[in-house]
């Protein structure tokens, strides 16, 4: 007779007379106390079934390492690499757009350069906000390089724009 904790013997053999794929299971998730005695022998001494072990936990193992990525939390894993990008771009991208704009703001100081210094809140805030929005999307990196040189070309438009208005001024006031 079978005892109660161990797997009922027609669990245990198949009809080609080889322990079946719940033995093989039981045996490679280290469940081997609820596998019989014989069923455990007959794993040890048959190349057939110790081959098929060898798979079973082999896909034990893999099954393990997918149930492991599965539960860990992935967007974290995606993000925080990814999050340094954005600072570095949109630094970069404020202090070219500052040192084309610096020239404008020696020569023209006045009204223009509030406004224009708003502006420039207003883009960099607006690429802080794409960049987190789309740091999730495969084309993150590229997308935050785009959205620096828009703004690199904002900034520099922004001042020849200013420069321009100064000469308009100047030539109108002459
Ligand atoms: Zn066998």
């Amino acid at each position: 007779m079978q005892p109660l904790d161990k797997l009922p013997l027609d669990l245990a053999w198949g009809s080609d007379g080889h322990v079946t794929d719940v033995v093989l299971t039981a045996m490679a998730d280290g469940e081997e106390a609820i596998v019989p005695e014989d069923a455990l022998g007959h794993v040890e001494a048959c190349e057939h079934c110790t081959f098929r072990l060898g798979s079973e936990a082999l896909l034990s193992v893999q099954m393990d390492q997918e149930m492991a990525v599965l539960e860990a939390p992935a967007p974290a894993k995606a993000i925080v690499p990814a999050r340094k990008a954005p600072k570095v771009a949109i630094g970069v991208a404020i202090a070219v757009a500052g040192i084309g704009a610096a020239p404008a703001f020696i020569l023209d100081v006045a009204p223009r350069a509030r406004e224009f210094f708003k502006t420039i809140i207003w883009a960099a805030s607006m690429l802080a906000q794409s960049a987190i929005v789309v740091s999730r999307s495969d084309l993150f990196a590229a997308l935050v390089w785009a959205s620096a040189l828009v703004l690199v070309l904002a900034g520099l438009l922004l001042s020849r724009a200013v420069k321009v208005s100064k000469h308009s001024l100047q030539e109108g006031g002459v």
